[in-house]
């Protein structure tokens, strides 16, 4: 077995053969996740002959592990998931009351997986509620380790909340009344500065035309406007060479060709942006409970969640992941959609540096989508007959 390893300035060096991890996830997991290993397989082997390929490791997690292994996500896989360094998961059911919130929110914590990355772009043939739906090819960076998803709240008639407003009270002269609850929002300079980085730099190395920072600084100045100081900071202080503020560039925008426009939009106002002027955004960095929305609201766009993938990633660690949840209605009935776990393969072998495969898969599922392959979750909007997971995958390696 060989491991990718992290290499000094944490680079991943990855051999030939690396063992990835892949968690198959609960619901429809087990089938999404079968069939993105047999594309993912494909197209490697389509790309590169023998010389690259994949050793999947399986990892337990979810209901799986908890009924072989009494937890939901025992040590182990959290080991193994450590060894290989990269790995792929499918949906995971939420536990309730279980002492933590979500598997999902474990291993971002635990791998320190402070991007969550979310390409959105359109394929042709697949139905949208918009009219112009191939204007949309964006990439969201959300922050994913602090600000509202810390989950620091107090239940309004908790002594923990009647605590805080007597502080409040006492120290501030803020006064909230008994029936309040209260949630805290932290925002730091360094979780804020390291996104903003990540973003800047995906923006660099894949010629990508402006960084959009999305906050609501207007009214909470010293979190959500912070972050966009700090992202304003990082870009001049680190990204000077490559990037330009708007208010610069729209002086003189011949001078500036060829360099990186860092914008920033308050967030109400982005989310009439994206769909009025939609070809007007590209990479776009925002605090955790932004990103929430907007992600969900660009993936509506361009034809839901179904074929929206996401990576959650740290400076070294990474795991990808399906958007959705785990459908419980459909599992095991081989019905599902496996797009969404499909792409978020192509973002893993983009990260691993493996491009061409990465090139050969997007565009066999763009092929399959615009030859009308579709899916039961979309066949039924089209009037089409649907495909089973599994045969969608096989139409996918037919197209490479
Ligand atoms: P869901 O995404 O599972 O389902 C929402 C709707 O979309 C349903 O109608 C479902 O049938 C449909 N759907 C979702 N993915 C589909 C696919 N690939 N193909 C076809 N149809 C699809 O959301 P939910 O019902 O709110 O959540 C179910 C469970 O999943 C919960 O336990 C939740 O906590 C968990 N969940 C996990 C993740 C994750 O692991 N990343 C994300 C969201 C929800």
């Amino acid at each position: 077995m060989a491991y990718i390893k992290i290499g000094s300035n944490l680079t991943l060096e990855v051999p030939s053969n690396p063992t990835i991890g892949y968690i198959e996830g609960d619901g429809i997991g087990p089938d999404i996740s079968k069939t993105s290993i047999s594309v993912i397989n494909a197209s490697l082997e389509f790309a590169y002959g023998g010389d690259r390929s994949i050793e999947w490791e399986k990892v337990l997690a979810g209901e799986e592990a908890l009924s072989k292994t009494g937890k939901h996500l025992p040590q182990e896989s959290l080991d193994q998931l450590k060894k290989c360094v990269v790995s792929i998961k499918g949906p995971l059911t939420t536990p309730i009351g279980q002492g933590f919130r979500s598997l999902n929110v474990t291993l971002r914590q635990y791998f320190d997986l402070y991007a969550n990355i979310r390409p959105v772009k359109y394929f042709p043939g697949v139905p949208s509620p918009v009219k112009n739906p191939e204007k949309m090819n964006m990439v969201i960076f959300r922050e994913n380790t602090e600000d509202l998803y810390m989950g620091i709240e107090f239940k309004y008639d908790s002594p923990e909340a009647s605590k805080m407003r007597e502080f409040l009270a006492s120290n501030m002269d803020v006064k909230l009344t008994d029936d309040t609850g209260i949630g805290i929002k932290p925002i730091s300079k360094f979780k804020s500065s390291r996104l903003v980085r990540k973003a800047i730099q995906y923006a660099i190395k894949n010629k990508r035309r402006n960084v959009t920072l999305v906050h609501k600084g207007n009214i909470m100045k010293y979190t959500e406007g912070a972050f966009k100081e700090w992202g304003y900071q990082v870009a001049a202080n680190e990204f000077k060479d490559n990037t330009v503020t708007e208010e610069e560039y729209l002086k003189d925008p011949d001078n500036y060709r060829g360099k990186i426009v860092l914008k920033d939009r308050i967030a109400d106002n982005m989310f009439q942006q994206v769909l009025t002027r939609t070809e007007d955004y590209d990479v776009i960095a925002t605090t955790n409970l932004n990103g929430d929305y907007l992600s969900d609201a660009l993936s509506a766009q361009v034809g839901g969640l179904g074929l929206a993938p996401g990576g959650n990633v740290g400076d070294a660690y990474a795991i990808f992941e399906a958007v959705h949840g785990t459908a419980p209605k459909y599992a095991g009935m081989d019905v599902a959609n496996p797009t969404s776990l499909i792409l978020s393969g192509v973002m893993m072998l983009r990260h691993l540096e493996w491009d061409n495969a990465a090139d050969v898969l997007e565009n066999a599922i763009i092929a399959t989508y615009h030859d009308q392959k579709v899916t039961q979750d979309l066949a039924r909007v089209m009037n089409i007959k649907p495909l089973k997971c599994s045969e969608f995958g096989q139409e996918i390696i037919k197209r490479m």
